[in-house]
């Protein structure tokens, strides 16, 4: 089969493809695998309630059920969500905007795909513009999503020691550079894979560096704020005409229904629209009809508050008292980063023996999913910092027993690695 340059480049090995297959034939092999490798929210009764509620009304009416699989919706997306949604932001937050400032798009991350290369890539004239990702390490789903090669600059972090076996990666400002050829900035809050949540001070300099030069910074919230809230400290919702947010419905308990939310200026959302209606004609009308009832009430803001955060901030706990137990009399240094929000811990074995993949591939052997931490640097320049071979990203989202269970597994690997040293 002959491919062009993009037909190539998006079939080549990708990180996240092969991650993904990785996972995938791990988990077709039928074995009783843990596994804390992915992304997948947990199931949340009391949300998989009130969704059912919400779609039994709406399969009760027929005009609802036109709506629902009968009609295309605008390339924009389904209107009256989007009208309940700037209605609500409008109102809690006092945000200046209307439905002109939001598209839906199937997922986040199609929206990501057409923001990175609608900012990134080829300019003419010579001039190819990066995205800057001012802190890595960032979200894996990022890697690959540029139409041109080596669409993305990352920064490497600072790193400060919060606690005896805990630390927190920083935006190094000094090291972090906007010039003529950056066409956006863009920062995952909270990040995948650390869990860290940028400062509002943070993020306040950040859209400072964008607007003087004049290019948008892209917040991916699809952990964060106003919903669905994994937050375990304070982070300010934030949105003006400089800065792109990125929500979606997956981690509300909803990936299936693939909702992406975009809230940006107003030409952004316009050459948004004209993007999805080349590559899907109308984006799914699914998710934003089972939300809308939740936004026109408000009742998505008390739900991520009320029952989407303490579930996470639960996990996490449990997850960290567990992983601490079990290291307690752990022959070599180990930190988790301040886990502050979204699923995941990420664990740092410094001067670890082997690198995080061949742990990765030692935990597989032993029944454990994991993600090694190597994949979660893209687009920082390879400078032999070991840094990025000694971290593991380990999802807690799953059923707190086995998430138990991996993480006492985890401890022990690690200690056998550095008894074999
Ligand atoms: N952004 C981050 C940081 C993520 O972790 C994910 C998925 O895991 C996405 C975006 C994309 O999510 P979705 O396409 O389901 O909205």
């Amino acid at each position: 089969m002959k491919l062009s340059a993009f037909g190539q480049k998006f079939t080549a090995d990708a990180g996240i493809t092969s991650l993904m297959d990785d996972l995938g034939n791990a988990m077709a092999s039928g074995d009783d695998l843990i596994m804390m490798g992915g992304g997948n929210p947990g199931h949340i009764p009391e949300i998989q309630q009130r969704v059912r509620e919400i779609l039994v009304q709406l399969s009760q009416s027929d005009a609802d059920m036109r709506r629902l699989v009968g009609v295309y919706d605008p390339p924009q997306g389904e209107k009256q969500f989007i009208s309940a949604l700037a209605e609500l932001l409008r109102r809690e937050y006092g945000w200046d905007l209307t439905s002109e400032n939001i598209a839906l798009t199937n997922g986040s991350q199609a929206a990501f795909f057409m923001l990175f290369n609608m900012f990134g890539g080829d300019y003419g004239n010579g001039v190819h513009k990066h995205i800057l990702l001012p802190l890595a390490p960032e979200y894996i789903g990022y890697a690959d999503a540029g139409i041109d090669a080596d669409l993305f600059h990352a920064v490497q972090p600072d790193i400060s020691f919060t606690d005896a076996h805990e630390f927190k990666y920083r935006i190094d400002f000094d090291a972090v550079e906007v010039t003529g050829e950056t066409g956006a900035i863009c920062v995952s809050r909270p990040t995948n894979p650390t869990g860290n949540v940028i400062t509002d001070d943070e993020l306040a300099q950040l859209e400072t560096l964008a607007r003087r030069q004049n290019i948008p910074l892209i917040v991916d919230g699809a952990y964060g704020t106003p919903f669905p809230s994994l937050l375990f400290t304070d982070a300010k919702p934030t949105w003006n005409e400089q800065i792109i947010l990125c929500l979606s419905l997956s981690k509300l308990g909803l990936p299936a229904a693939r909702t992406g939310i975009v809230i940006a200026a107003a030409p952004t959302i316009k050459a948004l629209a004209s993007i999805n209606a080349i590559m899907n004609l109308a984006t799914g009308s699914f998710g934003a009809m089972l939300a809308e009832p939740l936004v026109r009430s408000g009742e998505i803001l008390t739900l991520s508050r009320d029952l989407v955060c303490p579930f996470y901030k639960a996990k996490m706990q449990r997850a960290v008292a567990v992983f601490s137990g079990a290291m307690a009399d752990a022959p070599c240094h180990w930190y988790i980063h301040k886990p502050e929000g979204a699923m995941f811990l990420w664990l740092w074995f410094p001067d670890l023996p082997i690198t995080s993949l061949e742990l990765y591939q030692r935990l597989k052997l032993r029944g454990v999913l994991v993600v090694s931490g190597h994949y979660f640097f893209p687009g920082l320049p390879e400078d032999g910092w070991n840094h990025r071979d000694e971290c593991l990203r380990v999802t807690y989202s799953q059923d707190d027993e086995r998430v138990a269970e991996g993480l006492r597994i985890i401890a022990e690997e690690v200690k056998a690695v550095w008894v074999e040293a």
